[in-house]
C-alpha cells in the first residue's frame, strides 16, 4: 500500500480490522485512486467483485470528470462561467442530482451548508492546490458575501438545465460530491452480484454495503481529531454510509491563528463552534457528507435540535472539551475508546 502524507490511518486500520477473521474469504477486488482531490480505496467481495471495481472505478472516473471546478471544460465549470449570463447550462443528470441535493441541504440546514460558498473557499486560497491560503481583509469578505446565496442557484430538471443568477457566483461541491459519488456506487454494485464493499471515498466519506469477508458488520475505526495516531473508537457499520468533517482536514496558520476550510456562510469566516470533528452515519451518503459539513457550522447545540427533528442520520460530534456525543442510533454499533486519550462519551437521546 502506497502511503504518503495525506494517506488516511483510516484506510490502514479499516484493512486491518477487517482483516481479522480467520473463515473462508470469499473472492475479493480492490483498487486505490485518486480522483476528487483524494486518495480512494474501493474493496469489493463476491462472484462478480473485479467486474463491479471496474465498473465502479469507471463511475468515479466520469463523476470527478463532472464535478470537478478547477477542471475548465467540467460541467460545474460551464455552469460556473455562464454565471450571470442570463442562459441556462445544460448538465448531465448526475449533476443535476448534486445541484438539487445540495440545495436541499441548503434548505434544511438553514443556509449552514451551502454550495455557493466558493468565492468565499477563493478569497481564503482554499479552493486550489493549497499554495494560496491567506486571509481575507473584513471588507473583502463583506463584497463576497452577498455572491453565497443558494436561492440564485436554478435547476430546471425538465429541461436538464442549471444556471446562477448572479454575475460572479460559483458553486463548490467539496462538501457533498464524495457523498454523492458513494450513492451512486452503492447503487451501481446493485447490479452486480457482490457479498459486501467497502468505498473508502478519501476517508472522510465512507460506504459500508453488505458484509465484509468472513461476514459480519463492516469495522471502521475513527482517528482522534486532536491526533491521527489515535483512535475515538470503532464504528460497525452495514449498509450505511458515514462523513467526517474535522478542522484537521485542511488548514493554514498565520500570525498564531489557525484557520481551516469549513466555513461558516454567515460570516464567511471559520467556523467555531467549539466542535473539532464530527461524523454523520445514514443510509444516503450525500446527505451524510452534507450534514457534516453543516453540523460542524451549526454547532452543537442546533446539532442536536436537527437530529431530533429527522429520522434520516445519527451522528458522533468530537467537541474541543472533549466531550465525544453519539446519538442514541449508533449507541449499540460504536465502541468507543477514546477514555484512553482523556475524552469521555455521552448518549443523546431523543
Ligand atoms: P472534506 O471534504 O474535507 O472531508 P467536508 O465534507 O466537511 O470535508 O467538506 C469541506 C469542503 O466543503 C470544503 O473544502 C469546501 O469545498 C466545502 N465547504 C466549506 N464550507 C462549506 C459550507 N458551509 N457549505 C458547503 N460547502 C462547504
Ligand atoms: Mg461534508
Amino acid at each position: 500500500m502506497k502511503l504518503n502524507r495525506t494517506t488516511p490511518l483510516l484506510i490502514l486500520l479499516t484493512v486491518l480490522l477487517a482483516g481479522c477473521s480467520g473463515a473462508a474469504q470469499p473472492e475479493s477486488a480492490s483498487r486505490e485512486l485518486f480522483a476528487m482531490d483524494t486518495l480512494m480505496s474501493l474493496q469489493i467481495s463476491g462472484p462478480d467483485g473485479q467486474e463491479a471495481l471496474d465498473a465502479a472505478v469507471t463511475e468515479l472516473q466520469r463523476l470527478d470528470a463532472l464535478l470537478d471546478r478547477n477542471e475548465p471544460d467540467s460541467d460545474l465549470s460551464r455552469l460556473n462561467a455562464a454565471a450571470g449570463s442570463g442562459t441556462p447550462v445544460a448538465l448531465e443528470e448526475a449533476t443535476l442530482d448534486v445541484l438539487e441535493e445540495a440545495l436541499l441541504c441548503s434548505a434544511d440546514s438553514g443556509g449552514a451548508f451551502d454550495c455557493t460558498i466558493a468565492p468565499v473557499m477563493d478569497a481564503w486560497g482554499f479552493g486550489g492546490s493549497g499554495d494560496n491560503y491567506r486571509v481575507p481583509g473584513d471588507e473583502e469578505l463583506a463584497a463576497l458575501l452577498p455572491l453565497v446565496d443558494s436561492s440564485a442557484l436554478l435547476v430546471d430538471r425538465d429541461a436538464g438545465t442549471a444556471q446562477l443568477t448572479q454575475a460572479h457566483m460559483e458553486v463548490d461541491l467539496g462538501g457533498i460530491a464524495k457523498g454523492y459519488a458513494a450513492d451512486s456506487l452503492t447503487a451501481l454494485l446493485a447490479e452486480y452480484e457482490v457479498s459486501g464493499a467497502l468505498l473508502d471515498l478519501g476517508s472522510s466519506t465512507m460506504a459500508a454495503l453488505g458484509e465484509r469477508p468472513g461476514g459480519g458488520a463492516w469495522r471502521i475505526a475513527l482517528r482522534d481529531p486532536a491526533d491521527a495516531e489515535q483512535r475515538l473508537g470503532v464504528l460497525s457499520l452495514q449498509d450505511q454510509s458515514l462523513s467526517t468533517s474535522g478542522s484537521y482536514e485542511r488548514y493554514f496558520t498565520q500570525d498564531g491563528v489557525t484557520y481551516h476550510h469549513i466555513l461558516d456562510p454567515e460570516t464567511g469566516y471559520p467556523a467555531e463552534t467549539g466542535i473539532l470533528s464530527v461524523t454523520v452515519v445514514g443510509e444516503n451518503a450525500a446527505l451524510a457528507d452534507a450534514w457534516s459539513t453543516a453540523l460542524f457550522v451549526l454547532g452543537e447545540d442546533k446539532a442536536l435540535e436537527l437530529w431530533k427533528s429527522r429520522d434520516d442520520f445519527d451522528y458522533i460530534l468530537c467537541c474541543f472539551d472533549g466531550r465525544v456525543l453519539v446519538t442514541e442510533g449508533l449507541e449499540d454499533c460504536f465502541a468507543f475508546e477514546g477514555d484512553a486519550y482523556g475524552y469521555t462519551c455521552e448518549i443523546l437521546r431523543r
